[in-house]
């Protein structure tokens, strides 16, 4: 794929077959383990840190390796051959959801101990947003946050949350002034050793098994005025700003994750028979297939915009939210397809595609849902209202 476009260079590409490599060798085998048990070890993380595919696009200094967003899009794609999509979202919170801001506006301090062991894998990072009241409604969360001297103290809840039992840190939107829907909200990094803090419990999905998606409690944990991120009254800016690089790797790996079945189902057409011949001797399915090609390549096409855009800093909601909006029906549109074209190995677990069809419904949703993004396109569009 990478040899049409010219923002590849060979370094990408060898990162790429990098990150490729791993997946197919160190992650895809427990594939099947790892998803039955709900769960994939923490060394996991260390492992990537260590090869240095955590911090592809942070700066050298920091542990990183000074890469641009196309060295995250290789991450984002090459990844996606674990067969598991929950770790690839894992790992994706970890290195392009809850990190971005401390690189973007956090203090050395804060880059020092939260960002770097990030990159290195050696501390696992979550980000926590969404609230049992308000996951849409980023403006509308109560977990408050008061001052006692130069410490805040935090109670509340949130829910959702991907790495949420296992993080070491969490990148935590708290409220800081009731009275202020937008510009009352403080961002926070809070480490999960927090006296108060507890995991509530780990939350049963669809889809997406062996990511750890939990309820977290916050009572009356204290934490120190140096660990707000940017500045207090902020933190809802902040949080629209980093959804952008999240909306788009989002967008990139489901187009990927959505790619790979769609390949594996033309090896099916080719391999199996019906009526005294192959499947994909059935111009019928051949369409389909056409179709479907050309939809992940439309989207794959405008999340790269997108990409190109954000790589050059210039303002790019609309099309990531657009880039999103098309991965996440096509991705679903491709999977379901392709389901159907395997028939009743389709339907059951030992085939390729019944994970990935659970798995894909999940990026209607997070990150944004799919009517949250048509908000932000015709809101940036100026139609209606
Ligand atoms: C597996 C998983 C992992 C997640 N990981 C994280 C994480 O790591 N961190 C985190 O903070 N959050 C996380 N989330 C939360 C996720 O971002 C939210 O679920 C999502 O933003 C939607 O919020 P909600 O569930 O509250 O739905 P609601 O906001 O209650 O929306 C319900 C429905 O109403 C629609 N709706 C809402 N507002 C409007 C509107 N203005 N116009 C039209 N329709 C509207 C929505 O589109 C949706 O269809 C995760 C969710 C899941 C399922």
């Amino acid at each position: 794929m990478s040899q049409h476009w010219p923002q590849f260079q060979e370094e990408h590409d060898m990162f790429r077959k990098a990150v490729r490599d791993f997946a197919i060798n160190e992650l895809k085998p427990h594939a099947e383990e790892w998803e039955h048990e709900r769960y994939f070890p923490d060394s996991v993380f260390r492992e990537m840190g260590k090869l240095g595919f955590l911090g592809a696009r942070y700066p050298v200094e920091l542990g990183g390796s000074g890469g641009d967003i196309w060295y995250t899009t290789c991450l984002a794609e090459e990844i996606t051959h674990c067969d598991l999509a929950g770790l690839t979202m894992a790992i994706l919170v970890q290195t392009d959801m809850a990190t971005p801001i401390i690189n973007e506006i956090g203090t050395k301090e804060q880059k020092e101990e939260f960002l770097m062991p990030a990159i290195s894998g050696e501390k696992i990072a979550a980000l926590g947003v969404s609230e049992p009241g308000a996951g849409s409604d980023v403006a509308g969360i109560t977990t408050s946050a008061r001052w006692d001297g130069d410490d805040l103290i935090i109670n509340g809840q949130k829910t959702w949350i991907t790495n949420g039992t296992r993080a070491d840190f969490i990148t935590l939107a708290v409220r800081t002034d009731a009275d202020n829907r937008y510009g009352g909200i403080t961002l926070v990094l809070f480490p999960t050793d927090t006296p108060g803090f507890s995991v509530g419990k780990k939350l049963e999905k669809i889809g997406n098994h062996c990511s750890d998606t939990a309820e977290l409690f916050f009572e009356n944990c204290r934490v120190p005025k140096r660990y707000i991120l940017g500045e207090e009254g902020h933190g809802f800016y902040y949080i629209m700003q980093n959804f952008q690089g999240e909306r788009l790797v989002g967008a990139i790996s489901g187009t990927a994750g959505a790619q790979r079945v769609l390949d594996r189902t033309k090896e099916y057409l080719q391999e199996r028979n019906a009526f005294g011949r192959t499947l994909a001797g059935f111009q019928v399915l051949r369409h389909r297939i056409a179709q479907h090609e050309t939809d992940l390549e439309a989207s794959r096409c405008l999340a790269y915009h997108a990409a190109d855009l954000y790589n050059r800093g210039v303002p790019c909601q609309r099309e990531i939210s657009m880039a999103k909006l098309v991965a996440g029906q096509s991705g679903m549109r491709v999977i379901d397809d392709c389901l159907q074209m395997h028939g009743g190995m389709g339907y059951v677990e030992e085939g390729p595609v019944a994970r990935a069809w659970r798995d894909a419904r999940l990026l209607q949703i997070g990150g944004g849902t799919n009517e949250i993004m048509k908000e932000i396109i015709v809101k940036a569009i100026g139609f209606g209202r």
